[in-house]
């Protein structure tokens, strides 16, 4: 699906956190990288009708959501933040979004492979209909922070929106479990138009195109090899963070 912003501004008050932002985004994964407070965040709630932009469009498929209604804008997209919240359902419920009936069993088996987690859920002894959380059930399961994320992701994945929209979906994730997510991001975003936030440069290799967002604007877009070419605020930050990796292997 083809998903539009034009001419986007952002204000919080009086602050300005976003300024005449402009992009399109096709079919793939995109990486949105940015300083800390750069407005990456804003964009993606944007993106998904969370909030309102000060002025400019969203615009899926040349329609501007504002004229969509709630549950149709819905529909259209998945999105993993940072702050989320678990129902006390079992584990298929929970990543098919529906009761045990309308569970698409091997649709979740593949969503549960592909983020890493079904190795973990088969090893349960209630596997997929395990219950989630101690609060209600005695028995329920509890994960850490990196098996809820990536069982956050097989939820966003089982959805069949045409767009999808990461909020760092790997920041609580080891390093292994991390580049194996990386490494499949075309299979995760198969279909779908994805927007993920990250930090980790290690990251946007895998991505279809890069976009750099600072001071409430985009001040770098193209792909990874295009960027490094081009020398600029991207080569600089990737350098850094090389080098940083360097000076550590060299320090072991
Ligand atoms: P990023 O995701 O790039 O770190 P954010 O989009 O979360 O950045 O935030 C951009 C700026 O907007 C920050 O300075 C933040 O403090 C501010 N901000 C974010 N949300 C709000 C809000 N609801 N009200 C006021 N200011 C906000």
């Amino acid at each position: 699906m083809k998903l539009e912003i034009k001419n986007i501004s952002k204000q919080y008050g009086k602050k300005t956190v976003l300024q005449g932002v402009s992009q399109e985004f096709s079919e793939g994964v995109y990486g949105l990288l940015g300083p800390n407070g750069a407005g990456k965040t804003t964009l993606v709630k944007l993106i998904c009708g969370l909030i309102d932009p000060t002025e400019g469009q969203v615009l899926y498929d040349g329609k501007s959501i504002a004229e969509y209604d709630r549950v149709e804008l819905y529909r259209m997209y998945s999105a993993v933040f940072q702050q989320f919240s678990i129902m006390p359902v079992t584990v298929e419920e929970i990543v098919a979004e529906a009761p045990a009936a309308q569970v698409d069993s091997e649709r979740v088996k593949k969503c549960l492979e592909l983020a890493g987690m079904w190795e973990r859920i088969q090893k349960l002894p209630n596997k997929l209909q395990s219950q989630f959380g101690r609060t209600i059930y005695e028995d329920g399961v509890e994960f850490s922070g990196g098996e809820t994320q990536k069982l956050l992701l097989a939820r966003a994945m089982y959805k069949s929106s045409p767009i999808m929209l990461l909020d760092e979906p790997t920041a609580a994730l080891d390093p292994i479990a991390e580049s194996e997510i990386y490494h499949k991001y075309n299979q995760i975003s198969e279909g779908k138009t994805t927007v993920f936030i990250s930090h980790r440069l290690a990251s946007t290799n895998f991505c279809n195109r890069i976009i750099l967002i600072e001071d409430g604007a985009i001040c770098e877009e193209g792909t990874h090899r295009e960027l490094l070419d081009k020398k600029g605020k991207y080569y600089n930050l990737f350098e850094m963070q090389a080098k940083y990796y360097r000076e550590e292997e060299v320090a072991e």
